[in-house]
């Protein structure tokens, strides 16, 4: 396994809608075990395929792993086939863009749907924090950011900082 480079903002390679995985073959195992690799040493609990240079519908995840109880899931061009109508408000971080935190609202659970590296399809409901990283990650393979959706105090608070990064005011 190898821990691969991540793809910082504001680099284009954010923005491209991802394409879907049409083969779970050894290279697509690689590349998954690379990103929960790489999504560990970060210190993470998501990452997407554009967030390491690959424009795939996959994402890997695992919220609890440091409160010590790891629960990796890969997830293969996924679906939300539900979402709840109430919303939540959670301070979402994300790997490519350090040190700016998003207060986004979402759906406080919804019902995902993808193929697992065993090419099994799986349809899971994921609250609360999962709820949470799912729909981040799902976004990055659609070109969407945490920072499009922050509120008005974050975005002002964090406009000097992804100015610095080299994004358009
Ligand atoms: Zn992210």
């Amino acid at each position: 396994m190898s821990i691969l480079p991540i793809v910082l903002f504001p680099d284009p390679m954010l923005r491209r809608p991802c394409t879907p995985v049409v083969a779970i073959d050894a290279t697509l195992r690689q590349l998954a075990a690379d990103m929960l690799e790489t999504m560990y040493a970060a210190p993470g609990r998501g990452l997407a395929g554009p967030q390491v240079g690959v424009a795939l519908r996959l994402f890997v995840m695992d919220v609890t792993w440091k409160e010590g109880e790891p629960s990796p899931r890969t997830c293969i061009n996924p679906v939300i086939l539900e979402a709840s109508d109430t919303l939540a408000e959670n301070t979402e971080g994300c790997l490519s863009i350090p040190g700016i935190p998003a207060l986004v609202s979402r759906p406080d659970w919804i019902v995902l749907r993808y193929t697992d590296l065993e090419g099994q399809e799986r349809t899971e409901r994921l609250t609360g924090f999962e709820a949470v990283a799912a729909q981040h990650e799902l976004d990055h393979l659609n070109g969407r950011l945490c920072i499009d959706l922050m509120d008005e105090e974050s975005r002002a608070a964090a406009s000097p900082a992804l100015a610095a990064m080299g994004a358009l005011p």
